[in-house]
């Protein structure tokens, strides 16, 4: 559980989740709260379940056992007479929209420009018209420091500026809530700072955030909350600056050993 910062409901609450592939437990009990405009940074090493608890907070995975709620709304599920019932895909599809996702690959269309790249969600899902959806991706390109960029194919970005076209295509959906699988491991390092930059502008306005990151001066700096998870558990979290200065288990000190 993360520390409040003072706000009312949580923007994301998961509660003993658990998440198994055939005979693979994958989570193992899972309970974490994200405050409205906190950013819970979760690291930990490869395997441990970071991509797949972040995949059943905006349900690209079925849960197997226990709840997630985003903005107060149970997701997947719909609880009626005190049983779950699963959501049909209209409503399944609804909840997503709110969920931003960046991956570390960008998987932007690359027939399509970053202005076109960036229009095509709200236009496509929303219905949002042309002008409107042009105008709004403008000013997020120019939000990622990408304005002169507009009209420039993905191939032509470097990989640094197709992840932040990739953050402005998820924000033109205007999401509640912004999820982050390690969207800089594919980088060459050079590249890094410039998406952190972003990332640390859209924390700074407001935003929650979930990501899942090496980068622990991001998660010291940025992050409220960090958490390590090892073999589908949650093996330590707090204060980023004091878990990273003392931590206490023994994974996490062999795991930082490696990153750091
Ligand atoms: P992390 O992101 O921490 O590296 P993942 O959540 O991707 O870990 O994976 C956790 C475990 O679940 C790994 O053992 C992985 O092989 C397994 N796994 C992930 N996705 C699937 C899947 N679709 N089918 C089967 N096993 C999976
Ligand atoms: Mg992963």
């Amino acid at each position: 559980m993360t520390a409040s910062n003072g706000s009312a409901a949580p923007m994301v609450k998961i509660r003993a989740v658990r998440k198994c592939f055939g005979a693979l437990e994958v989570l193992k009990g899972i309970d974490l709260e994200v405050p409205s405009g906190g950013v819970v940074c979760v690291v930990g090493p490869s395997g441990s379940g970071k991509s797949t608890l972040l995949r059943c907070v905006n349900r690209l995975e079925t849960i197997d056992a226990g709840r997630i709620w985003v903005d107060g709304e149970l997701i997947g599920f719909d609880e009626r007479d005190g049983r779950l019932h699963m959501l049909r895909p209209a409503d399944l599809c609804r909840q997503r929209q709110e969920i931003g996702m960046v991956f570390q690959r960008f998987n932007l269309f690359p027939h399509r420009t970053a202005l076109e790249n960036v229009m095509e969600g709200p236009v496509a899902v929303k219905g949002v018209g042309k002008a409107e959806a042009r105008r709004r991706a403008v000013e997020l390109l120019e939000r990622v420091g990408l304005g002169d960029r507009a009209h420039h194919y993905p191939g032509q970005l470097s990989g640094g500026q197709q992840q932040r076209v990739a953050i402005a295509r998820s924000l033109a959906m205007n999401p509640k809530l912004m999820l982050f699988d390690e969207p800089t491991s594919a980088l060459d390092p050079e590249l890094v700072q410039e998406v952190l930059a972003v990332m640390r502008d859209l924390a700074a306005s407001g935003m929650t955030m979930m990501v899942v990151t090496h980068e622990m001066g991001f998660a010291r700096e940025v992050g409220d909350h960090l958490v390590f998870m090892d073999d589908g558990v949650i093996v330590e979290q707090g204060a980023p600056r004091e878990v990273l200065a003392a931590p206490r288990h023994e994974r996490f000190r062999a795991f930082l050993g490696q990153v750091l």
